[in-house]
C-alpha cells in the first residue's frame, strides 16, 4: 500500500493528450524520482522471481524503461516487443484490432527460448490488445508465459477481461 502510494502519486494526469477527451497518466514524473523508480525497479524484479520468470518482454516505449533495469535486476534477460518495421531481424508479426484501426507488434522469435517462462512488463494496461498480442508472440515463439505485470489498469476499459484467454491462468499483476 505504501509503494503504492509513492508510485501512483508520482503520476501525473494530462488532460486531453494525445487527442482531445483522452486522460493521459504520465509517468515521466516517477522516472525522475530514483526513490520511486527505484521502487517501481525492486517490486517488479520481485515479481519477475516469484513467477519464475527466465525473460522480461518490454512493450515499445515505455515498456522498455520499466523493464529494461528489471531485466538487469533479477539476472534475466530483457526482449523488445516493437512496433512493426523496427527489428532488424527475423521477426514474429502479431496484428491486433484497436478502437479505430488496427496495429502490429513483432518480435525477434530467436531471443526466446523453448523453455523460457516470460514476464510481460509494461506501464498501462488500457484495452488490453497491445498485452494480448505480445502474449501470442511468446506463445508463437514457443516460450511459456509467466505472466503480465502493469504499472497501472485504466479500470474504466476492459482489459482485464480481454487478457484473460491468452494468459491461459498466468497471473495478471497490478501493482
Ligand atoms: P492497450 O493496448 O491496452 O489499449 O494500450 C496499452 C498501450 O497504450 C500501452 O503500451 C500503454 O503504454 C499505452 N497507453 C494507453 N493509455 C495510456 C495512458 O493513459 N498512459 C500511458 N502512459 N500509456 C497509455
Amino acid at each position: 500500500e505504501a509503494l503504492r502510494n509513492l508510485l501512483l502519486g508520482k503520476i501525473r494526469d494530462v488532460p486531453d493528450h494525445p487527442k482531445p477527451g483522452v486522460l493521459f497518466k504520465d509517468i515521466t514524473p516517477l522516472l525522475a524520482d530514483p526513490e520511486a523508480f527505484t521502487a517501481l525497479t525492486d517490486a517488479l524484479a520481485g515479481l519477475a522471481e516469484e513467477r519464475g520468470a527466465t525473460k522480461v518482454v518490454g512493450l515499445e516505449a515505455r515498456g522498455f524503461i520499466l523493464a529494461a533495469p528489471v531485466a538487469v535486476r533479477a539476472g534475466i534477460g530483457f526482449v523488445p516487443v516493437r512496433k512493426a518495421g523496427k527489428l532488424p531481424g527475423a521477426t514474429l508479426s502479431q496484428a491486433y484490432e484497436l478502437e479505430y484501426g488496427g496495429a502490429e507488434i513483432e518480435i525477434h522469435a530467436e531471443d526466446l527460448d523453448p523453455g523460457d517462462r516470460v514476464l510481460v512488463i509494461d506501464d498501462v494496461l488500457a484495452t488490453g490488445g497491445t498485452a494480448e498480442a505480445a502474449l501470442r508472440l511468446i506463445r508463437r515463439a514457443g516460450a511459456q508465459v509467466a505472466g503480465v505485470a502493469v504499472l497501472m489498469e485504466l479500470g474504466f476499459l476492459p482489459g482485464r477481461t480481454r487478457l484473460e484467454a491468452e494468459l491461459g491462468g498466468a497471473p495478471l499483476d497490478v501493482l
